[in-house]
């Protein structure tokens, strides 16, 4: 049996070029058939994403990050401890109302999107959802997979009156809050996380396939291998992140309307955010956000079938 292992490893060892290629070529082809048969439709823009992890794992992962996430934050979770009033109340409560109102506009859509025959796994009335607001300066909110929504405090004076403080005057008005929590959501209706790992996964493996070719080449020709890969590799997942942050702009609309808060606070909100990357770094999650102007142009597309919904759903806007 030891034979032709050895005989194997040879052959390898002083390998052809084509024998090489051949590698790659079936590791790719492998990994293309396993590309286009983990194919997922989003009911909401109609595009089709690579996703191999299911909605309980997703949910999972995202229940264990939250966990994890609150624990860190520790004292700075708004009223994590047995004590809250005051403001903490206030902005806590906000926060959940917020989240409520979003919540019942998620279960409603998909099951709009299900009886109008769109083909998907309804996901809003199985979340775990739970909204909670941490004390921080970085303007910052999220939804994990599983409706594990977080609020930075950092993040209230955008929404809010924008004076450069946060206090209690910056959820006087929600309807701006409202739009970043919706879009976070939509994030979470579209599996985002899931699909951003899927294709972290799919990559990884693509290097694995290129890498078992490589090995006739000179040491720099396989780093300049390498690096084209992860240039492409980067720049796929970069246009990837923006095609999610305009499905999750489309998502967070229309959870908006449902939820009858004002949609024409978005564009603005979207405007202040994009100035924030003036004067500061802009923060992590906003740097593979859509171009401004991309996304004004997109807001006004859909403006006019948004506001038709909310004067349908919760009277005239004043
Ligand atoms: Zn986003």
């Amino acid at each position: 049996m030891r034979q032709p292992v050895r005989g194997f490893r040879r052959r390898r060892g002083g390998g052809l070029p084509g024998g090489r290629l051949g590698i790659i070529v079936i590791g790719l082809i492998g990994l293309a058939v396993y590309y286009v048969s983990n194919q997922e439709t989003n009911p909401y823009s109609g595009s089709k994403d690579f996703n191999t992890i299911s909605i309980e794992k997703a949910s999972q992962l995202g229940q264990q990050s939250y966990v994890q996430m609150l624990a860190q934050e520790g004292g700075n979770v708004v009223c994590g401890g047995s004590v809250c009033g005051g403001e903490d109340r206030q902005l806590y409560t906000a926060v959940n109302e917020i989240g409520e109102r979003l919540r019942v506009a998620a279960i409603a859509m998909e099951r709009d999107y299900l009886a109008a025959g769109y083909k998907f796994t309804p996901v809003a009335s199985k979340f775990d959802w739970t909204f909670n607001v941490i004390a921080s300066q970085q303007p910052n909110a999220f939804c994990l997979p599983g409706g594990y929504v977080a609020v930075y405090t950092g993040i209230l004076d955008v929404t809010g009156n924008g004076d450069g403080r946060v206090d209690i005057s910056d959820i006087a008005d929600v309807d701006k809050l409202a739009v970043v929590m919706g879009h976070e959501i939509g994030h979470a209706l579209a599996h985002h996380g899931a699909k951003r790992m899927s294709n972290g996964q799919l990559v990884q493996l693509g290097s694995v396939a290129v890498s078992l070719g490589l090995g006739d080449m000179s040491a720099s020709q396989q780093m300049m291998a390498r690096q084209a890969m992860g240039m492409a590799a980067q720049g796929g997942l970069m246009a990837f992140s923006r095609s999610h942050e305009t499905e999750a702009d489309k998502i967070g609309l229309e959870l908006l309307v449902r939820a009858c808060y004002d949609p024409r606070e978005a564009p603005q909100l979207w405007e202040r955010m994009g100035r924030l990357g003036g004067g500061q770094r802009p923060p992590e999650w906003m740097s593979t956000h859509p171009a401004s102007q991309t996304r004004a142009d997109n807001f006004r597309a859909w403006m006019p079938d948004a506001i038709a919904m909310y004067e349908q759903n919760c009277g005239a806007l004043r």
